[in-house]
């Protein structure tokens, strides 16, 4: 039945505490993963409208471009619009042409060069160039070529050739005032290959520290004034930068820098070049469709127009956008970045960590959660073990209640059994002689007294456990009250064969006490004396002063107690574990009595023992006390 009762308190907690704890911190485990999903979601958001916002920009800033750069052609001394242009290339018939392959400046210069009249008689100085008197004949021809000139290609070009001429036949001084007036040549004149003869103007004066400053700032001008030079034109200028002296030392590295890096584009224009059909600008019908394609390691963007294709620098474009460094641009082949849409195929934008400040605010509301979540299971283990720490007592104490009955049954049992056995035979008069029946008649009696002894005993115990106000003090001799317990127990000892050796001091002072329950305590000492001599039948009382203290001592020597069990045997319904002990009768109250008694008398029980070798119980009670009641 107790059992069942401690399952439903069980079940109790389980429903009234435990499963409110585990739903609470199952929803709140809940909460904190849709919180994370949902911070997950916003930030994708963001990412989205940030991705938008770019490819927003980049088409507005493209678009422009690709119209406005197209729809002209570059005229040979002109740079595009805008610096993001890389070039701007023809398409003809599905085939992309560099714009250095079908360069417009060559192309004219080469006209004018090729006119019939002024042709001829170039070729005619080439071939005396050859023969026996060399260099200075074939300056003389070109010198008369130049007078014959009739436009300023056409001189610049019969000059260039006369100073070469003029250098081969040793005449460096007229050669190199020619070559001065050379460098001067406008950039878009230009060899047939489409190089500036500026620059071989300036290749030829480098070595000369006086024409120097003047050489590197008409390379400056001829390099600036064209969008890109063609391949070859790099040559006179690398060639120019190994010849400069050591003050020009700065912008020979950065020719040389220059140079490596036009290098670099020519390749990456002449790998576009092949793989332009690839690319998907050009729709079924050849016409151009409207997207941007990445291309290369440079971060390329190429577009199609109506027979042109037009090619960006990535990061230039989003510099000029400001989105540097926020934004970067990859292709298909990275594996991190957003997809940019279809007018953007493979193309990506990485994001730098954005919104960081949000993520802050949703790591503390998530600390926030497990901090709580942490405290309701804290609270709730906590309960969890009071309540078993109650149900464990609970159940001990039940125990002890059960131990309780059974052993004072058995008890009362003892002397009942002795008064109704001797009680039948006195009325069966089966007694033999008046002497008998005197000795049935004084057992019963104090059979009787005993069970009294003993209902006495529970009952003041119970009452003051309950905190009634039991004791009556009155000024006692405390010599009086210990005899007065040795005579109620004369007759037990000496049925057992128990000899008393008793010290008793006639002279103490009268104390205040309740004699009744002095009486018990000391019945109740000597009881267990009796109970718990084993084979010794010998048991010592004694009764004197100690300091401000009226002393009683009983000791045995029997059992004795073990040290761990003697800080407990004051408890009520405690009693030694051994099975020795078990078989002895007992209700574990006699102790608790005695020190209950005692301290009600503001004194106190103790005890003295030792496994196998008896025990001293010693009550203190002061001689003026000041006590409870
Ligand atoms: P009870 O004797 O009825 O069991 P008590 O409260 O009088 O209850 O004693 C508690 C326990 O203390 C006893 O069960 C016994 O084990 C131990 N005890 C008490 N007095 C003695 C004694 N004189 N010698 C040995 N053990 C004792």
């Amino acid at each position: 039945m107790r059992r069942l009762g401690h399952r439903v308190q069980l079940g109790v907690f389980l429903a009234a505490v435990c499963v409110p704890c585990i739903a609470l911190v199952a929803l709140g485990l809940r909460i904190v993963a849709q919180d994370r999903e949902l911070a997950e979601k916003r930030r994708a958001d963001e990412r989205r409208r940030e991705v938008l916002r770019v490819h927003d920009a980049l088409l507005a800033r493209l678009e422009p471009i690709r119209r406005s750069e197209i729809q002209r052609d570059l005229e040979p001394a002109e740079r595009y619009r805008h610096p993001e242009v890389v070039f701007v290339a023809r398409v003809q018939n599905g085939v992309m042409v560099l714009p250095w392959e079908a360069d417009r400046a060559a192309r004219r210069c080469r006209a004018l060069v090729s006119r019939p009249y002024f042709e001829g008689r170039i070729r005619k100085c080439e071939q005396s160039n050859f023969g026996a008197e060399g260099g200075a004949v074939a300056a003389r021809c070109y010198e008369r070529a130049l007078g014959a000139a009739r436009n300023p290609v056409q001189a610049a070009y019969a000059r260039w050739l006369w100073a070469q001429a003029l250098d081969r036949a040793g005449e460096n001084k007229r050669a190199a005032e020619l070559f001065r007036t050379l460098l001067d040549a406008p950039p878009e004149i230009t060899d047939e290959d489409g190089v500036p003869l500026a620059l071989y103007a300036a290749r030829r004066l480098a070595p000369s520290a006086a024409d120097q400053t003047r050489v590197i700032e008409r390379a400056k001008t001829v390099c600036l004034s064209r969008p890109w030079l063609p391949p070859i034109a790099w040559l006179p200028l690398t060639e120019m930068a190994a010849t400069l002296d050591r003050t020009a030392k700065a912008f020979a590295d950065d020719l040389r820098k220059q140079a490596e890096s036009q290098a670099r584009m020519f390749g990456q224009a002449e790998r576009l070049r092949d793989d332009f059909a690839r690319l998907g600008l050009l729709g079924e019908d050849g016409r151009p469709e409207p997207v941007w394609a990445p291309y290369g390691d440079e971060g390329w963007l190429v577009g199609a127009a109506e027979g042109a294709v037009i090619v960006v620098r990535g990061p230039e474009l989003l510099r000029s956008l400001n989105m540097e460094p926020t934004v970067r641009l990859v292709d298909y082949r990275e594996p991190q970045g957003e997809s940019l849409g279809a007018a953007f195929p493979g193309l990506k934008a990485v994001l730098a960590q954005a919104a960081a400040p949000a993520e802050d605010g949703n790591g503390l509301q998530r600390r926030l959660y497990y901090t709580m979540l942490f405290l309701i299971v804290a609270v709730t283990t906590f309960a969890g073990y009071l309540l078993w720490r109650d149900l464990q007592r609970e159940m001990r104490v039940a125990e002890l209640r059960a131990q309780f009955v059974a052993s004072i049954s058995h008890e009362l049992k003892t002397p009942l059994t002795a008064i109704r056995m001797f009680a039948e035979t006195l009325q069966l008069r089966r007694a033999k002689d008046p002497e008998m029946e005197e000795e049935y008649l004084d057992t019963i009696v104090n059979e009787c007294e005993r069970l009294s002894r003993l209902v006495d005993g529970v009952l003041l115990f119970s009452k003051a456990e309950q905190g009634k106000k039991i004791y009556h003090f009155r000024p006692v001799q405390p010599a009086a009250a210990v005899r007065e317990a040795v005579r109620a127990l004369r007759y037990q000892l000496s049925q057992q064969g128990f000899e008393l050796q008793m010290e008793i001091d006639d002279g103490l002072p009268v104390i205040t006490a309740d004699r009744d329950a002095l009486v018990q305590a000391t019945l109740n000492l000597l009881t267990n004396a009796m109970k718990y001599s084993g084979d010794s039948r010998v048991i010592e009382l004694r009764v004197g002063r100690e300091n401000a203290s009226v002393a009683i001592r009983v000791t045995d020597h029997g059992v004795g107690i073990a040290a761990e069990d003697q800080a407990r045997i004051f408890e009520k319904f405690y009693r030694v574990p051994t099975r020795e002990n078990q078989a002895i009768p007992g209700a574990g109250l006699g102790l608790a009595l005695v020190a209950q008694i005692a301290r009600a008398h503001g004194g106190k029980a103790d005890v003295f023992s030792a496994p196998g070798q008896g025990s001293t119980f010693i009550i203190r009670i002061p001689v003026e006390p000041a006590r409870e009641t």
